[in-house]
């Protein structure tokens, strides 16, 4: 008798009874939203399964993550037939964009997507200064409900897969194809908190590292996180050399449990101490992000708390200058920003200004949120209306 109560069938040998079940498991997944298709493992187990040589395999994800392909049918170096059944089985191409917005100068560039099961998944691209970066998101809705983030406004909705995130960077490596470019970083930036979906953003991060496959460097690969304690000494532990940005945005836990309500269950002594675990484990340089709140954040008291909590080795502090979401908070102008700084420059803290691009389509840090997209593919709602 197997785990799940299930006996063997008479005339069934075990063997085929498990591999019965095995190929019932794997149907039901394909049929689901998420069709593993980009990932080689998947790929070999696929055309095993319909008795390929094993060489196909690589040849199908080269095409996936190299040649950029999006059908099975552009292949034209496998059999045809195999074509079609690869066609039949896997999907390679997991989301599809049905609403685009660019910044008026064109250098941002925010896509809608839909996924398989009809959620809507949304990913920036910002191209500056020889850089093409893709902000990536890694769950539909958000559960941490900052106070000032859009994303998290109507909750969470689900996790993403490896392969949407992957997808949503592919999608504009062929976009920037077309010009001649490529995707040269990836920020986990968007929607969702990355280290609340942990093994799926770090297998994401593994398959655009894959120097068999999309090959990204992943010195170019940030990951941010509002502060999951047990995942950043999970992360400093990983092999890969990936960036990491910390969102802190307040440096007394009074002020950071209103903003970031994850600092209830992880209050900053525990988040600094994996933070200093971190970079005593990895010697890379530690980001952290500090939305900038006129009146909120910018007083005396957090420049001086802030001072003590960073001032140190490889520690660095992005300040980005809050975007409007439709709350409480206003945004600072440029006077206050740059006051800011020159209190923090003054505490000898490492401080540079993050531009956040995108403020014209609502693309920029913060201003994601969850949209319904309709089956037709326009997006039905705006945040206030996602009520589903
Ligand atoms: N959940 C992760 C990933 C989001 S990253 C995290 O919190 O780190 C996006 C960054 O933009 C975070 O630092 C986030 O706090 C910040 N942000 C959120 N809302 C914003 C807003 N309205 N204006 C500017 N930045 C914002």
């Amino acid at each position: 008798m197997s785990r799940d109560g299930l006996t063997t069938p008479r005339h069934c040998s075990a063997h085929r009874w498990q591999s019965l079940r095995a190929a019932v498991r794997r149907d039901i997944a394909i049929l689901t939203y998420n069709r593993r298709v980009i990932a080689l493992e998947t790929l070999q187990e696929t055309l095993a399964a319909l008795g390929a040589p094993r060489y196909r395999a690589t040849q199908v994800y080269q095409a996936l993550t190299r040649e950029l392909v999006t059908s099975f049918a552009a292949i034209t170096t496998l059999p045809a037939e195999l074509r079609r059944d690869l066609a039949a089985q896997l999907d390679p191409v997991l989301l599809d964009a049905v609403e685009v917005r660019v910044s008026p100068r064109g250098d941002t560039r925010k896509t809608l997507f839909r996924a398989r099961d009809g959620e809507p998944v949304e990913a920036v691209l910002m191209v500056y200064r020889g850089r093409a970066t893709v902000c990536v998101s890694t769950q539909v809705g958000c559960a941490v409900r900052c106070a000032f983030c859009a994303s998290g406004a109507a909750g969470l909705r689900r996790d993403l897969s490896a392969e949407e995130m992957v997808d949503q960077v592919l999608h504009f490596a062929r976009l920037l194809r077309d010009d001649d470019r490529r995707v040269t970083n990836v920020v986990f930036m968007g929607m969702g908190e990355p280290f609340l979906n942990y093994d799926e953003t770090l297998r994401a991060c593994r398959l655009l590292n894959d120097p068999a496959g999309i090959g990204l460097a992943a010195r170019a690969i940030s990951v941010s996180t509002a502060g999951v304690v047990p995942a950043i000494a999970r992360y400093a532990a990983e092999p890969l050399q990936l960036n990491l940005a910390v969102s802190l945005h307040a440096a007394t836990d009074e002020l950071r449990d209103r903003l970031v309500p994850l600092n209830r269950q992880y209050p900053l002594t525990k988040l600094m101490a994996a933070c200093a675990a971190y970079v005593a484990k990895t010697r890379r340089k530690l980001f952290f992000e500090w939305v900038v709140l006129p009146g909120v954040n910018d007083g005396d008291d957090q420049v001086a708390a802030l001072g003590k909590l960073l001032r140190k080795p490889l520690y660095h502090l992005n300040l980005i200058a809050y975007n409007e979401t439709g709350g409480e908070f206003a945004s600072p102008t440029a006077g206050e920003l740059a006051a800011f700084r020159a209190k923090i420059e003054r505490t000898r803290i490492a401080c540079t200004v993050r531009r956040s691009p995108g403020v014209e389509i609502d693309a920029a840090c913060g201003q994601l949120a969850l949209r319904r997209v309709s089956p037709g593919g326009a997006p039905a709602a705006s945040a206030a209306g996602a009520d589903q």
